[in-house]
């Protein structure tokens, strides 16, 4: 498989086309943006760590029964996928409140969601990501009611999966957030999952070890994403 031109560039990850029309690239790079891209970074292996983290994360769900877009890796931060249809909503699994859940709800930070909430974001840049529930999501033709029900109950399987292996590993996982895609006549999950896009904690001391440390200044970002790197793809070389 040849890696071809550039097809899209967004905030952490470009796409490229392959000789494999089924094939795309997606190489997860070095930089960093949060808050609508209005604080800007860049931080050496950041796209390598949330490459390799969100790889073991697809193989674990493939193991578990979860159809993903994910193929091969082809280098360290470059995954080949499979060519899906986005559907544009972004899934937003929440386990623990955290961010805006503690300022827009009477929720306390840290509090345990039972059972856990999952929101929908119309995923645009241009109207700004805003909150969407079923309703609004077909009729905006988004996706069909059949669809929706399949989301729903996928992403609650890959949050109990998730939950337990993390935990295992020392890791609280209080949100995160999922995009998923049409192939061959069914929805299978797309994007990544990685310390861009969820948030992790320490089981023991509650430390944020994910994009939290950029967006609010708690520290040092490649030290927390090599050490959630250590902790769930102990085989790499960090
Ligand atoms: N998230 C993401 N991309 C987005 C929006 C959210 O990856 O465009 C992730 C984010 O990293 C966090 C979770 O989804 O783990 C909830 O984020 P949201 O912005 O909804 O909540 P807040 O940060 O305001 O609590």
């Amino acid at each position: 498989m040849e890696k071809l031109e550039e097809l899209y560039s967004g905030k952490a990850k470009t796409v490229f086309r392959t000789d494999n029309p089924e094939k795309l690239v997606m190489e997860f790079r070095d930089s960093l943006t949060a808050f609508d891209g209005k604080k800007k970074s860049s931080a050496p292996k950041k796209g390598y760590y949330n490459a390799q983290i969100s790889a073991k994360l697809f193989r674990l769900l493939e193991d578990n029964g979860i159809k993903t877009h994910f193929d091969s890796m082809l280098s360290g931060n470059e995954m080949v996928v499979d060519t899906v249809e986005i559907i544009k909503i972004e899934v937003i699994v929440r386990n623990i409140a955290a961010g805006s859940l503690t300022r827009k709800y009477p929720f306390r930070a840290g509090e345990k969601l039972d059972p856990p909430v999952l929101l929908f974001d119309y995923k645009s840049d241009e109207y700004g990501d805003p909150m969407i529930n079923e309703d609004m999501a077909l009729a905006l033709r988004l996706a069909t009611k059949e669809e929706l029900s399949n989301i729903r109950e996928l992403a609650l399987r890959i949050n109990s999966i998730l939950l337990d292996y993390l935990d295992e590993r020392g890791l609280l996982l209080p949100d995160f957030k999922l995009e998923f895609g049409r192939h061959k006549g069914r929805i299978v999950l797309a994007d990544e999952i990685s310390c861009d896009t969820c948030r992790f904690w320490d089981k023991k001391t509650g430390e944020s070890l994910d994009k939290d440390v950029f967006r609010f200044d708690k520290g040092d970002l490649v030290a927390a994403y090599r050490e959630v790197a250590k902790r769930i793809v102990p085989e790499i070389n960090s």
